[in-house]
């Protein structure tokens, strides 16, 4: 179950571990909020905590937090959700493992569209199911292409895992991107998984392909409150889908979860509700990603590909060191900017290097002039 790809994550723990020992690193390879959880979500739990909020909760999560997923459901996928058509999970992970446990059975056969993140490959392990990785090309800017993914189809396909905005490449797909998987989920009877946890975060309308014509009744649109609302660490996540769809997972959720947190459910209602943290923290990476990208702007050899939104940027830099992995050993070694290369994620990534945008802008833009000394200066 471990995720797939090369060893590109010892780069990142090799960093981690340097800079424990006291050296200037600055790690660019986490995927967690450096900041933390907005201060009024913070009261609302310990109020809720207060309030004696400690007992176990309705499976599918607490009426109150049903009906503002459901509200946020419709708000981020254009399709009017009720109570009955969402279920909370602990996380977006779990939303996902619920969504494919769902969908697949021992046998069945998914397509992911790659690069992709970590957990994807395992969590269709899990379910006994088998994958096809399908490639989106650097030189599209990571958008996925229909004939390639129509291709990967088989007759036990049940179906597609995308996920946009993305991690790894902070593509944000385009909306003739989708229909032409939705196009593909209908003509051959798919579902379409969309793990949608960066809706905030692509800087301009996001577009969930649950809101294209019949894909209300095939999609599972997997979410979460860790990125929009600087959550990582509650664990609240939720699935929005067909009501009958979400009725079985209740039962997936009686042996696995048993419910989530009551106090965090509590919190989880007043911070969807009032919406704290969404607007300023997608700001923060919108002003990260431009101060970033303006810093590394006309660097010679390293191309920027996706990067429109979520919290990564992805720089092809195989003009440069073709062989990812080496390039960012030798940044570390000489610059001492941890990144993670391109091909822990598969082999569309190979020869680039995701920089997470996790560190305040002063932060970055020292990362960015390290990072073209280096290229400057790199010999292979
Ligand atoms: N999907 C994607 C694409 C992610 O990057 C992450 C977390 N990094 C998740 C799902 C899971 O997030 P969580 O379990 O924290 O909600």
């Amino acid at each position: 179950l471990v995720p797939s790809g090369k060893d590109g994550w010892e780069v990142h723990f090799e960093a981690v571990t340097r800079k424990e020992a006291g050296e200037p690193i600055i790690i660019l390879s986490v995927g967690d909020h450096d900041f933390d959880t907005p201060k009024e979500t913070v009261e609302a739990c310990v109020e809720a905590v207060r309030a004696g909020h400690h007992h176990y909760t309705q499976l599918s999560g607490t009426p109150a937090l049903r009906a503002a997923l459901a509200k946020i459901s419709t708000q981020s996928t254009g399709v009017a959700t009720t109570a009955e058509q969402v279920i909370a999970t602990p996380g977006g992970q779990a939303a996902l493992y619920a969504a494919v446990q769902s969908v697949l059975d021992d046998g069945d056969h998914g397509i992911v569209v790659a690069p992709y993140y970590a957990t994807y490959p395992g969590t269709f392990r899990a379910a006994n199911a088998e994958f096809s990785v399908v490639e989106t090309r650097s030189e599209d800017g990571f958008q996925p292409d229909a004939a390639t993914i129509e291709a990967a189809a088989r007759p036990n396909t049940r179906a597609i895992l995308i996920n946009t905005p993305n991690n790894p490449t902070g593509a944000v797909y385009t909306r003739k991107a989708l229909e032409g998987i939705a196009d593909i989920c209908r003509r051959h009877d798919l579902w379409l998984l969309s793990d949608e946890v960066y809706w905030t975060l692509g800087g301009g309308e996001h577009v969930s392909p649950r809101s294209l014509p019949g894909m209300a009744e095939r999609t599972l649109v997997i979410n979460s409150m860790s990125k929009s609302h600087g959550m990582t660490g509650w664990r609240l996540g939720w699935l929005a889908g067909p009501e009958r769809m979400i009725q079985l997972l209740t039962d997936l959720n009686l042996v696995s979860t048993y419910g989530l947190v009551d106090f965090i459910s509590h919190a989880a209602v007043e911070a969807l509700e009032n919406g704290y943290g969404v607007k300023e923290i997608a700001e923060r990476y919108g002003g990260r990603r431009t101060v970033f990208l303006d810093a590394i702007r006309g660097m010679n050899d390293v191309t920027v590909r996706g990067s429109e939104g979520g919290m990564y940027v992805m720089l092809d830099i195989s003009a440069i060191e073709p062989d990812d992995e080496k390039f960012a050993w030798a940044l570390l070694d000489t610059e001492k900017v941890g990144v993670t290369p391109g091909s822990a994620f598969g082999e569309a990534a190979a020869g680039h290097i995701r920089i997470s945008l996790c560190q305040p802008e002063p932060v970055l833009q020292e990362a960015a002039g390290r990072l073209r000394r280096f290229a400057s200066s790199y010999r292979r």
